[in-house]
């Protein structure tokens, strides 16, 4: 019989189990656990991956077309989840979506080649649908009906959205109360979810529900699972697609989980060695300071794993105390020898002020990344001349508190709403101020 194609792989004692197993953790050892796919037994090389996702990508579509074909994330299918057959797909679509040349905020923040992958363009408006598509998918092929998550808000609403589309399933979210975005909540209620507001922060959710995952017959699908990372890794391979297949000096990537710097360094690892592209983009990593613990793990160059409690901040889709995806994304930072930066509340504030008042609708964690990347700017840690794709990990519409509060605020870049009587002269009035 010829090997499985996709394997589970226990990062921590190298056990790999068969695929179907559903497993969100190493049962000898309870570590990490990650996808491996034989690809190169396709026998392509890296230029027939290329025309073939090439192909895909100019497709037109017209009535017929099924979701997965329009989707950024199923284009590179066979990378992502070769196990589900296309039939079995659970896609809106999404992914697919714009990269944007920041030439005007760019010249702001010192970097003359500067990209901004919006993934807030995604359909519950934040990159976790990319993960998502593929763990629901499975959770279906697998006959889960029960799928949960733990959230800062967006897990929640993807998991949401995309269980309310398969029949019988139910989305159960636990969530810190009180710590997510009114938008975020809102989701979760809408599409259905079973949402349970814990008196914790995320990490406390996060401790419950993988108990949850281990005593009763539910599917995790926060990014312990492995099968979430192999969606979202395409967010890195999409950005160098939508380069022309230019691989950029840097991502920079806002990590709370890290789960997310983890599935983006797979994704460029996998496509190294499979040829499809030649050279290695570097990874940074931006937290806030407010919630800065893979920071300072690697200020002691990972020696140390540290964790701690975050405190509040208005990037509130990363506070997070002890990134589960932590043994991963070190992997990624150490093998693309890149680095992690942190950024204060003002400067994310501003970070997010900045590229809002350019037009780019990005929230407070994806200004977190723009803010790490112009401070690595200054440092000299990225040079003036090369090619950056910060990564917006959600849409600024689900962060509409944030906002409003800054420009209420006598901050740099507020816009306060003026409250004026209801005449003529006094609006004539302040045209002329
Ligand atoms: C989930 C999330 C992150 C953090 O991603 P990780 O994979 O947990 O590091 C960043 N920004 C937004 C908007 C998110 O929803
Ligand atoms: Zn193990």
């Amino acid at each position: 019989m010829a090997a499985p194609l996709s394997r589970l792989s226990c990062l921590g004692c190298g056990a790999t189990r068969p695929i179907e197993e559903a497993l969100t953790e190493c049962p000898a050892c309870g570590g990490l656990l990650e996808v491996l796919h034989d690809l190169a037994s396709f026998g392509r090389s890296g230029r027939e991956w290329r025309d073939l996702f090439d192909r895909r990508r100019s497709a037109l579509p017209n009535a017929e077309t099924p979701a997965f074909e329009r989707s950024g994330v199923w284009r590179y299918r066979e990378h992502v989840f070769p196990a589900l057959a296309p039939e079995e797909i659970v896609s809106k679509p999404e992914g697919a979506t714009r990269l944007y040349r920041s030439a005007d905020l760019g010249k702001e923040v010192g970097l003359a080649r500067l990209f901004i992958k919006h993934e807030g363009e995604n359909p519950t408006l934040s990159f976790k649908d990319r993960g998502m598509t593929v763990g629901v998918s499975w959770a279906r092929h697998l006959g889960r009906t029960d799928v949960v998550c733990a959230s800062t808000g967006d897990t929640s609403a993807a998991l949401a959205s995309y269980a309310a589309e398969v029949p019988g399933m139910r989305a159960v979210v636990l969530l810190p109360e009180a710590k997510i975005t009114g938008e975020q909540l809102s989701q979760a209620l809408h599409h259905g979810a079973l949402t349970l507001g814990l008196a914790t922060d995320f990490d406390g959710c996060m401790r419950i529900v993988a108990d949850l995952a281990r005593t009763h017959p539910v599917y995790l699908l926060n990014s312990k699972n492995p099968v979430r990372i192999e969606g979202q890794k395409t967010i890195g391979q999409e950005a160098i697609h939508d380069l022309g297949w230019e691989v950029p000096d840097w991502f920079v990537v806002p990590v709370g989980n890290a789960g997310n710097v983890s599935a983006i360094g797979k994704g460029i690892r996998e496509w190294l060695d499979l040829g499809v592209i030649g050279k290695r983009p570097r990874i940074a990593g931006a937290q806030a300071e407010a919630a800065d613990p893979f920071y300072r793990s690697f200020l002691t160059g990972f020696a140390e794993r540290v964790t701690r409690t975050a405190d509040e901040t208005e990037a509130s889709a990363i506070r997070i105390g002890a990134p589960v995806s932590h043994p991963k994304a070190r992997r990624e930072i150490e093998l693309s020898n890149g680095t992690v930066t942190r950024v204060t509340e003002a400067e994310l504030l501003e970070a997010a002020a900045l590229a809002n008042r350019h037009g780019l609708a990005i929230c407070p964690n994806s200004a977190v990344a723009l803010a790490g990347a112009a401070k690595l700017r200054r440092e000299g840690a990225i040079g003036r001349d090369e090619t950056v794709v910060v990564v917006a990990t959600a849409h600024a519409i689900k962060f509409s508190g944030a906002a409003v509060r800054y420009h209420g605020s006598d901050a740099r870049h507020a816009n306060p709403a003026r409250s004026l009587p209801a005449s003529l002269e006094a609006v004539a009035g302040q045209l002329r101020r």
